[in-house]
């Protein structure tokens, strides 16, 4: 459950928490055409709060503003400030911040547009989105019966309301079924992601994910861990993962926003490895963790200072 908090950011005020409403009447609500992104804000060693890669997330909220062509009232440097501004009015030293771009009432028909287009930010507080435990001993995860979306049918680079319908699908499959997370694969059979989060396999002490032109989201983690992985000296493949390529995988890990660096510990009933953290999962999840919560200074270009 989110808590409540004081304010919310909607359409260039702050407004109080219990304010922030829309009517049913609101295009998105029925059809789901809109743009929404996910960011974090953590406390740094040195006692402040940053947002991490806050205009990363707001580029990619804009972009997925041009793949579905709606165009925000709001600036980029606007929404960056409400990032900022809405954090700061609810005093979170730690936050996720959720801003969303959606089409409000008018024409009820498919076709709206002339409808006005809304913008709000939100921030509240959220702690290991795959539960206690997670970050340390890792996660179950069951390949989706779900496919994920085909290139035709959907924008896979959006950051889509919609969309997730399928990730929504797919994890309420595989929570039924006893698991923390789903695995999505493409129609074809490759391995893309899971339901809110890209994936990433150690084979040989090679790290490999899946390329930006399969069917997943370029996540911001995912590229954040792949500069982090390069610092390190370890060599990334961009290429295409099967099934059987993720069993014998030597290790895995979740990357994003919400779910951070998460040990894959399991997949289909099959140990990853032989079941623990592996080493190289566990230095980048904890370069990670330094360089968001500071112990790390060597990427001031990704903070947006609150
Ligand atoms: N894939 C999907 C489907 C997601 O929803 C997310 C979360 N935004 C990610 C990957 C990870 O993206 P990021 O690292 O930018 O949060």
């Amino acid at each position: 459950m989110v808590e409540k908090e004081k304010k919310i950011w909607l359409e260039g005020e702050l407004v109080d928490w219990d304010e922030a409403k829309v009517h049913v009447l609101a295009h998105t609500l029925h059809y789901g055409l809109g743009a929404f992104e996910g960011i974090r804000a953590y406390r740094r060693e040195n006692g402040k709060t940053a947002i991490f890669r806050l205009r990363e997330h707001v580029q990619r909220l804009y972009d997925t503003c041009k793949l579905i062509a709606v165009n925000p009232r709001f600036t980029f440097e606007q929404v960056c400030k409400a990032s900022v501004d809405v954090v700061r009015a609810n005093k979170l030293s730690e936050a996720y911040v959720r801003p969303l771009v959606f089409i409000g009432p008018g024409a009820m028909g498919v076709y709206a547009p002339d409808n006005p287009i809304l913008t709000t930010v939100m921030a509240w507080r959220w702690g290991a989105y795959l539960g206690a435990g997670a970050l340390e001993k890792g996660v179950r995860t069951k390949i989706s019966a779900w496919i994920r979306h085909h290139p035709s049918i959907a924008l896979a680079k959006g950051k889509i309301m919609g969309q997730y319908t399928n990730s929504v699908l797919a994890k309420r499959e595989a929570r039924i079924a006893g698991y923390d997370e789903a695995i999505l694969m493409d129609i074809q059979g490759n391995i893309c992601e899971g339901s809110g989060e890209n994936l990433f396999i150690v084979k040989k002490g090679k790290l490999i994910t899946p390329p930006l032109n399969a069917s997943i989201l370029a996540g911001i983690t995912r590229d954040t861990v792949i500069t982090l992985a390069r610092e390190e000296s370890l060599v990334v493949e961009e290429r295409h993962i099967t099934r059987d390529q993720l069993y014998l995988a030597d290790e895995a890990f979740f990357t994003g926003t919400a779910v951070e660096v998460t040990p894959v510990r399991e997949v289909d009933d099959r140990a990853v490895g032989d079941g623990a953290v592996g080493p190289i999962t566990r230095r980048l999840q904890e370069r990670y963790f330094d360089v968001v919560k500071g112990k790390d200074e060597t990427h001031p270009e990704w903070l947006t200072y609150v």
